[in-house]
């Protein structure tokens, strides 16, 4: 499946996604194999971002309200029944999955991504709460996205790290959709990763110089609209960790793909907030995350953004 053509000085590489193949029935039989495996793969890496998205807010959200204690000198906070103490380790992989209502420890059978979900009926082996549905959705559409990847960019040396890119964005996109905010620990890695890889000369679509403009314009664009918007509203506009996912944006995808993706992330989010408002009933100065449309428009432009910066340059230019 490793397809490559060289090209000059700035793409050395050029990887091919499979649908640009020609087409046999050797080919077509490993590529269904291949999206399979990358389907399943998705799934499991889906059952653990659900954990990252549900405990990352947590241990960010404790670590935060411990340094603002100690910043301002005050004792501890009360704690409450069940809440999570210092004493009490708390991370990624401690403690082991359970069941919020019951503790219940989840056997590895019950933590087969989608199908234990179906198997339990959607309620815990124990106690019978609701598992809500959102865990096998959210391994579902990661099953869907690593398929997406693998079938644009084929297997080569960009497409685990593209992999990555595409599954921190779900990720950022679950926290802020739940918690609003978008957490450094994933933001600033994925920007420095996306120069990284740039500086490899591996990614013949954005050079080291693209990708460092992007970066740079990414974060400024966002906190030049953000410092007019205080000026006039004398409130935050647009989260600082929105500044800092723009910014990776434009390490991976190049200055180029800037103005395409902030007018597509705020045109849906201004029909979404809209909507909010008529169908959902929302007040209209609830704040909206804007993590999600920002990494939506970002996954649509890693896989189509060729084609849609063309678009976009020829609808700037009247062609
Ligand atoms: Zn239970």
């Amino acid at each position: 499946m490793l397809c490559y053509a060289h090209g000059e000085r700035n793409a050395p590489v050029r990887l091919i996604g499979l649908h640009q193949m020609p087409i046999t029935n050797h080919i077509i039989s490993h590529t269904v194999m291949l999206l399979s495996i990358s389907f399943v793969v998705g799934l499991c890496i889906g059952s653990f971002l659900n954990v990252v998205a549900y405990r990352l807010p947590i241990i960010y959200q404790h670590n935060y309200a411990k340094q603002c204690r100690e910043f301002l000198s005050l004792n501890e906070a009360p704690v409450k029944e069940g809440a999570w103490t210092d004493d009490r380790v708390f991370n990624l992989k401690t403690p082991s999955s359970h069941c919020p209502s019951c503790n219940h420890r989840i056997a590895p059978w019950e933590n087969i991504p989608v199908i234990s979900y179906f198997l339990l009926k959607g309620k815990c082996s124990s106690c019978k709460a609701k598992i809500p549905a959102h865990y096998p959705c959210v391994e579902f559409i990661t099953g869907i996205i690593t398929v997406l990847v693998v079938y644009s960019f084929g297997l080569g040396w960009l497409t685990l790290p593209f992999l990555i890119l595409t599954w921190s964005l779900f990720t950022l996109a679950l926290i802020d959709s739940n918690n609003q905010f978008l957490p450094d620990e994933i933001t600033l890695p994925v920007l420095w990763l996306g120069i990284f890889i740039s500086s490899l000369d591996l990614n013949s679509e954005v050079n080291l110089n693209e990708s460092v403009t992007g970066a740079i314009a990414g974060y400024t664009s966002l906190w030049f609209f953000n410092f007019l918007y205080k000026l006039v509203r004398k409130k935050e506009g647009i989260g600082h960790g929105d500044f800092k996912l723009f910014s990776a944006l434009g390490a991976w995808l190049g200055w180029q793909s800037l103005l395409p993706i902030i007018v597509f992330s705020s045109t849906v989010g201004s029909i979404y907030g809209v909507l909010a408002i008529i169908l959902l009933r929302k007040d209209k100065f609830t704040p909206i995350p804007f993590g999600p449309f920002l990494t939506g428009a970002g996954f649509i432009f890693l896989l189509w953004g060729e084609q849609l910066n063309k678009f976009f340059m020829g609808f700037l230019g009247g062609q």
